[in-house]
């Protein structure tokens, strides 16, 4: 290992042109040559393909991505993530906004899946945040983050199916709490459509806990679309 890759919180220097994470040339975030990627899944019909395993997990009304989890996606998401290029955000959120409008599929807000505070607090940003920011900039849609984790939660990648859903329940809450009537005297959810955004979908488990107070809090409806997802 380098001795550049073990410091920790290492943040890029943003003021030198941005590096495609699938080639290495300099200019946008993302090249000309290596986007096509981010829209792997741009021309499919929306829905869960026939043929793959997995229902969308209630109780989302749909869940979207732009593509799989590999190549250019993965090294893109990983450096938005771990390396500070926030610029690739951009990009990311844009192949949202393309998925999202092609498939027709609406939504009143979007709200971004939250990392825990403190983590969100050591890096400076939130991923999903951003990439939520830049997807609601290309639809015209708010970008609400009204979500916070309420506890922290074991990395899922490191957990089974079953475990993944154990981890995530009930670790997600407004960040307004209804017992603050004060400061919230008109229910800003009530008969909305949220869309959810985070970066990498794998089961479905964090997107459905997420979708669990917005519900209880009056949404009439929550979807979900991320950049990516594994297997
Ligand atoms: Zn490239």
């Amino acid at each position: 290992m380098s001795h550049v890759a073990a410091i920790p919180g290492r943040l890029l220097d943003l003021a030198l042109p941005a590096r495609c994470p699938g080639c290495g040339r300099e200019g946008p975030p993302i090249c000309a040559g290596c986007a096509p990627a981010l829209d792997a899944r741009l021309e499919l019909p929306g829905g869960v393909p026939i043929g793959l395993p997995s229902d969308v997990p209630a109780p989302l009304l749909q869940l979207e991505w732009c593509a799989p989890f590999g190549g250019l996606v993965r090294r893109a998401l990983h450096e938005l993530k771990y390396s500070g290029e926030t610029r690739l955000a951009v990009p990311l959120g844009e192949a949202v906004a393309r998925r999202w409008r092609r498939v027709g599929a609406g939504g009143d807000v979007l709200v971004p899946v939250p990392v825990h505070a403190d983590r969100a607090r050591r890096r400076g940003y939130d991923q999903a945040e951003l990439i939520a920011r830049a997807a609601g900039r290309a639809l015209g849609l708010p970008c609400a983050p009204i979500l916070e984790r309420t506890r922290a939660t074991i990395a899922q990648f490191d957990l089974d199916r079953s475990t993944r859903a154990t981890n995530v329940r009930g670790a997600f809450a407004l960040r307004d709490r209804a017992d603050r009537p004060d400061r919230a005297p008109r229910n800003p959810l009530a008969g909305r459509w949220i869309v959810l955004v985070d970066d990498v979908v794998t089961t479905g488990a964090t997107l459905s806990a997420c979708a669990e107070p917005l519900l209880v809090a009056g949404a009439i409806g929550v979807s979900a679309i991320t950049v990516a997802r594994e297997r």
